[in-house]
């Protein structure tokens, strides 16, 4: 099953995707981890998550975005420019950072299809003023979709679509915690494999493939005791070439507070709710954060303590895309907070698949080694 997760999340579009597109299923890309799948799914689409994989450079995107915006941004607006979402029916976007929604902007502006392009605006904070505003952002949202598409999102619909996540969610959860032991069954390149596939498949599909892969490493054992364990905070990293490095030199990936980790399933909708518009609002703003959410470093940090407990974390690797700075600001606020306890860590910025293996590698090699001795001297 780790085989083929793996080649589902280094292609663009996988074959569930493409067989679900031949049989009229609607498909609905969105950026970034607010956008909720839910909704999408209520209306009988499939959600995918938009990613730069099988990306060929920026050459195109270049001439609509200054060398200094992030380079997810560029590479997937690249992709949107030489049609390689052709089994798109909408995009929704939201206001993660101003890079996004300047791309919001340029897509609509190239006259690229998909034809649907929306806009979401996600409260930064998480108080019962912005869910009550989100819930109205997201009512707004479901009936452009109803009336763009011809349909209808019923409140029956949307509490299968409750569940069904909620499900997923517990699958990955237990999968994820199971990262916990001493005898790690998946590295942290696989997890992010299944983060990939699991955000491009139909949600009945990648449940019984979660389920699946819960038996099957049940018993396995990747995890070398010599292994430094490590703790990754990381804005984006779909790019398996990095991860490999990590580990490969020594190291292994237990956890993260990643926009294609743990952020994507750490909280579930409240199942039972009257209106389940506003249990899926309620939910997206109080799962554990990412940066652009604001006045909340403390329970982010927190968050981190734990998992380095939990985890036996030996090390954190701090990782963020050059000119993204949100992650930027918060970076500078983990390595202070965390040179108080003492941990090793290092800090990456990097263009997504930027090359510079070279220099990544000694880098990441200097902080297993690093770790390795001090662990022999204790
Ligand atoms: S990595 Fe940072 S700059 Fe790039 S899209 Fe995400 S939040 Fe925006």
């Amino acid at each position: 099953m780790l085989k083929e997760i793996r080649e589902i999340a280094k292609k663009t579009a996988n074959q569930y995707l493409l067989e679900a597109k031949k049989n009229n299923k609607k498909i609905m890309g969105y950026f970034c981890c607010y956008v909720p799948e839910e909704l999408i799914h209520a209306a009988g689409f499939i959600p995918y998550r938009m990613r730069a994989v099988e990306n060929q450079g920026t050459a195109k995107s270049d001439a609509y975005f200054s060398p200094s915006n992030c380079s997810f941004v560029r590479q997937c607006f690249n992709k949107a420019l030489d049609d390689e979402y052709p089994f798109l029916d909408g995009v929704i976007f939201m206001n993660s950072c101003d890079h996004l929604r300047r791309m919001y902007d340029n897509w609509k502006h190239s006259n690229k299809d998909p034809k649907f392009l929306y806009m979401l605006p996600v409260p930064h904070k998480s108080d019962e003023i912005c869910i009550e505003e989100f819930t109205r952002e997201l009512n707004s949202l479901k009936t452009d979709m109803e009336k763009f598409f011809g349909l209808q999102i019923t409140a029956q619909a949307l509490k299968n679509s409750i569940q069904l996540y909620n499900k997923q969610r517990n699958l990955l959860m237990s999968i994820y915690n199971l990262r916990k032991s001493d005898h790690v069954p998946l590295k942290g390149s696989e997890f992010t494999d299944i983060m990939l596939a699991v955000t491009s498949l139909p949600v009945e599909v990648s449940i019984e493939m979660l389920e699946k892969i819960l038996i099957e490493i049940k018993d396995r054992k990747v995890g070398r005791e010599s292994d430094v364990r490590i703790y990754l905070g990381s804005g984006y990293h779909e790019e398996q070439a990095l991860l490999d490095l990590m580990e490969e030199s020594g190291g292994i990936i237990v956890g993260d507070n990643s926009c294609l980790g743990i952020m994507q399933f750490d909280l579930n909708a409240d199942e039972n709710a009257k209106d389940p518009i506003r249990s899926i609002a309620g939910r997206y703003l109080k799962r554990i954060s990412c940066p652009r959410m604001v006045d909340d470093f403390r329970r982010r940090l927190d968050f981190m303590h734990a998992a380095i407990k939990e985890f036996k974390v030996d090390a954190v690797i701090l990782d963020k895309l050059e000119f993204c700075t949100l992650w930027s600001g918060t970076m500078y606020l983990y390595k202070k907070e965390l040179e108080k306890i003492n941990i090793p860590l290092l800090k990456l910025s990097r263009e997504l698949y930027g090359g510079a293996t070279g220099q990544l590698k000694t880098r990441v090699q200097a902080l297993i080694e690093g770790v390795k001795n001090q662990k022999t001297r204790i």
